[in-house]
C-alpha cells in the first residue's frame, strides 16, 4: 500500500513500525461552534482510511483530539457569559452527534487538551532543560533555530522564513529571541482558564497539545499523522520540532494532509463566513449523501461544494441502496441450489471487483476510483444477478457490496429517515391545526412522527422533539 507522504512529497510504500498495527493521530476540531463541512472532510476521509487499514487486517490505534482550550472558545464563553468548559463540552457533544450522523466511528481515544496539562508541562520542562525553549516573564517560547530540521515538512527554508517575518512585529511577542520562535506556554489574562506551572499560571500553546497527546496515547514515534493541509505550517512543523527535540526520535513516519473543501473555489472557513455546518446539510440531506460526496474526490484534490454535486451524490447513494435492496429481496426468494458454472464465473468476477477496489485504495487511498469500482459492481449485479441465481451466488454479491460499502462507511440499508426540516415543518403544521381546533389532524401528525421514532414534548418554550 502506498501513501503520499508530505515529508518526502512522494508516494511511499507503507511499512508500519510494528507488524499488523497502525498508530495514527488526526488533529481534531477546536470546539467553539458546530463543525462545518470543511472540518468534516478530514473526519470522513481519515475514518475511511482507518476502516480500510482494518479491512487489510491492521489493528488501528486511532487518536483524534478535541482542542478545548483556545482564544475562540474563551471569546465565545465571554459572549455567552458562561465558562469555557461549558462551551467546549457543549460543542464536543454536538460534534459527536455529527460524527455519528456521518458514520464516522469514534476514535480509539478522543483526548482533551485540558486533561493533558501535566504531560505538556513535562515536555516543556524537558525542552527548557535541554536548551530548546526559554522562559521570558512567564511565557515559554520554543527556540526554533535550534532545531536544524525545522521546515522539513512544509519544505520551507529557515532563512526565507526569517526574512518574511522580519517586518512583522507581533504585539506582546517582542520579547522573543527570534521572530520564528513560537509559544509553548502563555500566562493567563484576566478571566481566562489557567493552570499552575513552573513559569506562570497560564495555558499551553496549541502546538504542544498535539505533540503531547500523540506521545501519551501512541508513543514517541507514530506511524501516521494526519489533518487538513492548512495544518502543515506552522502547526505540524511545530509539532515535529517540539516532539523530535523532546523525544530524540522521529515523530511520525507518514504525514497525510487532505486538501480543502471549497465553496466558489475559496476555502470554506468560519472566519470567512462562507460555510455550511454539518447540521445545515442534515436539514436537507441524509448525511450519507455528504459522506459519499466527500469520497467522490481524492483526498488530496480540492473539492468544491455545490448543490449539483450533492444532488448527484444523492442519486449515486440511491443507486447503491437500490442495488443492495434488490439483492436482499432476491436472497429471500433464491433457491438453495448448486450455482451453475456461469454463476461460479460471476462469483469470481465479484472477487475481482474487491481486488480492484483494494488496488485503488492501496494507491494513496483513492476513494474516488474505489467508488467507481463500487458502481461497476452495482451495474454488474443489476445486469447479471437475477431470480434464476442460486442463493449462494446472490449472497456473494450482497456480501461483496456490503463489504465495500462498509469500508467506505456507507450505510446501504434504506432508512425511513425523516429529515430535521421535515420534522420542523410537521410540528408547525400540528401547531396550526391545534390553533384551528383541528385536533384530529394534530393527533394524526403526532402519531405519524411517533411512527418514525420522533417524540414530541410540549413545553413552556414550545414544542421540543427528540429521536427515540
Ligand atoms: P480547526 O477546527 O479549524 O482546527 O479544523 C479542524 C480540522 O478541519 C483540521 O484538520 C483542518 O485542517 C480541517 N479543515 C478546516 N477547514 C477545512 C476545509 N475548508 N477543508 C478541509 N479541511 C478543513
Ligand atoms: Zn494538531
Amino acid at each position: 500500500m502506498k501513501i503520499f507522504n508530505t515529508l518526502s512529497r512522494r508516494k511511499e510504500e507503507f511499512v508500519p513500525i510494528e507488524e499488523g498495527r497502525v498508530r495514527m493521530y488526526v488533529c481534531g476540531p477546536t470546539v467553539y461552534n458546530l463543525i462545518h463541512i470543511g472540518n468534516a472532510r478530514p473526519m470522513i476521509v481519515f475514518d475511511t482510511f482507518r476502516r480500510y487499514l482494518e479491512h487489510k487486517g491492521y489493528k488501528v490505534d486511532y487518536v483524534s483530539n478535541f482542542t478545548d482550550v483556545d482564544d475562540k472558545i474563551i471569546a465565545k464563553a465571554i459572549e455567552e457569559g458562561v465558562t469555557s468548559e461549558e462551551i467546549s463540552k457543549r460543542y464536543i457533544e454536538e460534534c459527536k452527534k455529527d460524527m455519528e450522523g456521518m458514520n464516522v466511528r469514534p476514535a480509539t481515544v478522543h483526548p482533551l487538551a485540558t486533561q493533558e496539562i501535566d504531560g505538556m508541562i513535562a515536555m516543556i520542562r524537558k525542552l527548557i532543560d535541554e536548551g530548546y525553549a526559554y522562559n521570558v516573564n512567564g511565557t515559554v517560547y520554543f527556540r526554533t533555530r535550534k532545531f536544524k530540521e525545522y521546515g522539513k515538512l512544509s519544505w520551507k527554508n529557515l532563512d526565507d522564513l526569517r526574512s518574511g517575518f522580519r517586518e512583522i512585529k507581533v504585539t506582546g511577542e517582542e520579547q522573543k529571541e527570534d521572530p520564528l520562535d513560537f509559544v509553548l506556554w502563555k500566562p493567563k489574562k484576566e478571566g481566562e482558564p489557567a493552570w499552575d506551572s513552573p513559569w506562570s499560571d497560564g495555558r499551553p500553546g496549541w502546538h504542544i497539545e498535539c505533540s503531547v497527546m500523540a506521545k501519551h496515547y501512541l508513543g514517541d514515534t507514530i506511524d501516521i499523522h494526519a489533518g487538513g493541509e492548512d495544518l502543515v505550517f506552522p502547526h505540524h512543523e511545530n509539532e515535529i520540532a517540539q516532539s523530535e527535540c523532546a523525544n530524540g526520535v522521529p515523530f511520525a513516519n507518514y504525514w497525510m494532509h487532505n486538501a480543502f473543501l471549497t465553496i466558489d473555489k475559496v476555502k470554506m472557513s468560519k472566519s470567512l463566513g462562507n460555510f455550511f455546518t454539518v447540521r445545515d446539510i442534515a436539514e436537507k440531506y441524509d448525511l450519507q449523501v455528504l459522506r459519499l460526496f466527500m469520497l467522490s474526490a481524492h483526498y488530496r484534490s480540492p473539492l468544491n461544494f455545490s448543490a449539483d454535486l450533492m444532488e448527484s451524490s444523492k442519486s449515486a447513494l440511491e443507486r447503491i441502496r437500490n442495488a443492495a435492496e434488490r439483492l436482499g429481496d432476491l436472497m429471500k426468494s433464491a433457491k438453495d441450489t448448486e450455482p451453475s458454472e456461469e454463476e461460479k464465473a460471476m462469483a469470481a468476477e465479484a472477487e475481482a471487483f474487491v481486488r480492484k477496489f483494494d488496488e485503488k485504495m492501496d494507491d494513496d487511498c483513492n476513494t474516488a476510483d474505489a467508488l467507481s469500482v463500487v458502481f461497476e459492481l452495482v451495474k454488474y449485479a443489476n445486469q447479471h444477478v437475477n431470480e434464476e441465481c442460486a442463493a449462494a451466488t446472490v449472497k456473494v454479491f450482497a456480501d461483496t457490496l456490503a463489504q465495500l460499502c462498509d469500508i467506505l462507511g456507507i450505510i446501504t440499508e434504506k432508512k425511513e429517515e425523516i429529515l430535521d426540516a421535515e420534522i420542523e415543518q410537521l410540528i408547525e403544521e400540528r401547531q396550526a391545526a391545534r390553533k384551528a381546533k383541528n385536533f384530529a389532524r394534530a393527533d394524526e401528525i403526532r402519531d405519524e412522527l411517533a411512527a418514525k421514532g420522533i417524540l414530541l414534548k410540549d413545553t413552556r418554550e414550545g414544542v421540543k422533539w427528540t429521536r427515540a
